[in-house]
């Protein structure tokens, strides 16, 4: 459905100096896959499997996962697709799985937190995918949602590797989280961060809720500095820090997170070409140089100021 609307772009992310940025698209739908790959995304970066689940009774069966992971994988052949496991709960609710009523189902039973609840989802879940990544040649990679503590992910790793899913991490969206990155990625092989809640949760805005609107910006510097936090605990650790949340689709932001050492970026393929061309235009020193002025700006204004100020370019993306 995305084809006709999605314009591509030439070859890999990179800056103009060559450092090297995965671009990667964002997939709910498993039919929005193959139109991914047509619009240029190496890989998928996040595959949210919730589809699968919406408006069920019950979850679907080990058969219906597995096709409808294929599909996706089947799109990227030899190349990167990060699954995430089923993130059900606050915005994204499963009447299968509801448990008992919540005050503030943001904080509460969620993502991660809903499958420990119900192991078998997740043991059918992460048997669908080892089932789909052996018959399709993607490289599969598979995440958490929600992880909040290194336990949580230790177990998650270790779940996966009983189904001889080998590359499995983490995403970061919790303040918890990014602040023990370097402890959690002694146990996963990396992390990907959704700004979305990780925005949510360090703001203590509902995302949900346009009367908190402003707070929900991820220019805010304390997000930024969460997002540094995890970077740091990628790069004591030796392992890739992503980004997959709707930051990773403003051009100017995606600058940011590349200063601030992230290696991917995860986004709807329609904000490809932008992202790719801002990229292009500027070397990674000054990424790092524009990324520290954000970081240390006291308000989101001063630092998306800050930034934009920093690159002209964006004027001639509109
Ligand atoms: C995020 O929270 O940033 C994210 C990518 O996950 P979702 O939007 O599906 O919660
Ligand atoms: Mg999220």
């Amino acid at each position: 459905a995305l084809a006709g609307q999605v314009r591509t772009f030439d070859g890999l992310g990179r800056t103009a100096d060559g450092h090297r940025v995965e671009l990667l698209a964002n997939v709910g739908d498993p039919a929005d896959a193959a139109p991914a790959a047509a619009a240029g995304a190496e890989g998928v970066g996040l595959f949210r499997t919730e589809f699968a689940f919406l408006d069920r009774a019950e979850a679907p069966t080990l058969d219906e996962q597995v096709a409808a992971y294929r599909q996706v994988l089947a799109a990227f052949p030899g190349r990167k697709v990060v699954v995430r496991t089923l993130d059900a709960g606050a915005d994204k609710p499963m009447p299968f799985l509801a448990g008992d009523p919540e005050t503030n189902p943001a904080l509460g039973v969620r993502g991660l937190r809903t499958v420990a609840r119900h192991p078998g989802v997740l043991e059918d879940q992460l048997a669908a995918i080892a089932q789909a990544a052996k018959a399709e040649s993607a490289q599969v990679w598979v995440m958490a949602p929600m992880v909040s503590t290194v336990d949580e992910a230790e177990q998650f790793v270790a779940a996966c590797a009983r189904h001889g899913l080998a590359t499995s991490g983490v995403m970061v969206e919790v303040p918890s989280a990014a602040l023990l990155a370097g402890p959690i990625l002694a146990h996963a092989t990396f992390a990907s961060i959704g700004t979305n809640d990780l925005t949510q949760y360090a703001m203590a805005a509902d995302r949900m809720l346009g009367a908190v609107a402003h707070l929900s910006d991820a220019w805010q510097p304390a997000v930024l500095q969460l997002v540094a936090a995890t970077c740091a605990g990628g790069a004591a650790q030796g392992r890739p820090v992503g980004v997959c949340g709707e930051a990773a689709a403003v051009p100017a932001l995606a600058v940011v997170l590349v200063g601030l050492g992230v290696s991917s970026l995860s986004m709807t393929p329609r904000a490809l070409p932008d992202v790719a061309a801002v990229l292009a235009s500027t070397t990674v020193d000054e990424c790092r140089r524009l990324a520290q002025l954000a970081l240390t700006s006291p308000t989101a204004e001063d630092a998306r100021a800050v930034v934009r100020r920093g690159l002209p370019v964006l004027d001639e993306l509109g």
